[in-house]
């Protein structure tokens, strides 16, 4: 190519504002510290919160209560978790406040099938026109609007708008969207569609794995047994294994106070060394616990 024609592709290159360019209200964007600033742990799911960079093409797009998150890619962005239907206005308010736009997001993902996390989903869909991809599991639940009767919280789990599948994806096999490539763990626990999500985030030439882990406490409506519910107990200790044994340089959860989000932040750094490892034990020793709590019974 030559030099002239070089200089013109660079210009009409720069004149295409395609999904890949970060906005200047992005780039500004800062790492948490209002977030930090403004929420607390006992926030509720629909308490506002500003959005913040967490790294590379990572961005908290959720509220103080409830996490979403918004992965940039060249060809379009991913959002993963819609929050609750009451949230879906602000998590799509603070995507366009980082000067992203609503019609660049192109898949949506979720985390585990309850109303907290995938409530507003079906709005998030109507505002982006983006496809979304669940796990086989989570397909039915998201369609329906209603939780599986196998479901732990089943008896106490509350309806929500139903949303338009497109597409299920296997776990283990990575989602891609033009440059970005997100993989789900199958992570059953909280409901039996659960994943968890990693990809990688770069900066400069620093990238880290991003692990957004599935809740995991063992908790469910009055009169449920895990002990009475063996293949779902084995699934969450496999992908208890699963989720120790993943690359992980930065963890974050559905639920931002079930991994200190807010401390870490206010630490000044969301990343630090056996994260997952840390998170996977402690949710197996509730598991255990709460095994025995049953059997005592
Ligand atoms: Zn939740």
């Amino acid at each position: 190519m030559s030099a002239r024609i070089a200089a013109l592709a660079t210009l009409l290159l720069a004149g295409c504002a395609s999904a890949g360019s970060m906005p200047e209200a992005a780039a500004s964007a800062d790492r948490g510290a209002a977030w930090a600033a403004r929420c607390t742990d006992e926030d509720s799911w629909d308490r506002p919160g500003p959005p913040f960079h967490v790294y590379g093409n990572t961005w908290y797009v959720g509220t103080c209560g409830i996490t979403a998150l918004l992965v940039t890619g060249e060809d379009g962005h991913v959002l993963i978790d819609g929050g609750t239907e009451a949230g879906a206005p602000l998590i799509a308010a603070n995507v366009e406040a980082l000067g992203f736009k609503l019609s660049d997001i192109k898949l949506l993902l979720t985390s585990h099938e309850h109303h907290d996390h995938v409530g507003g989903t079906a709005e998030l869909q109507r505002l982006t026109g983006a496809r979304l991809l669940s796990s086989a599991e989570a397909a039915p639940v998201l369609a329906s609007g209603k939780a599986d009767p196998a479901d732990p919280q089943f008896a106490i789990a509350d309806i929500f708008p139903p949303a338009r599948v497109d597409g299920t994806v296997t776990p283990g096999e990575p989602v891609r969207l033009g440059d970005l490539a997100l993989t789900p763990v199958a992570q059953p626990g909280h409901t039996l569609g659960a994943l968890s999500w990693h990809w990688q985030a770069c900066e400069d030439e620093v990238c880290r794995t991003i692990v957004y882990a599935d809740s995991l406490t063992p908790i469910s409506a009055d009169g449920y047994r895990f002990t009475d519910a063996p293949a779902l107990v084995e699934g969450m200790r496999a992908g208890l294994d699963r989720l120790a044994a993943l690359p992980c340089d930065l963890l974050l959860t559905p639920h931002p106070m079930a991994s200190r989000m807010k401390q870490r932040l206010q630490a000044g750094e969301l990343a630090g060394e056996g994260q997952c490892r840390a998170y996977a034990d402690t949710k197996r020793r509730s598991l255990d616990e709460r095994l025995t709590k049953e059997a005592a019974r």
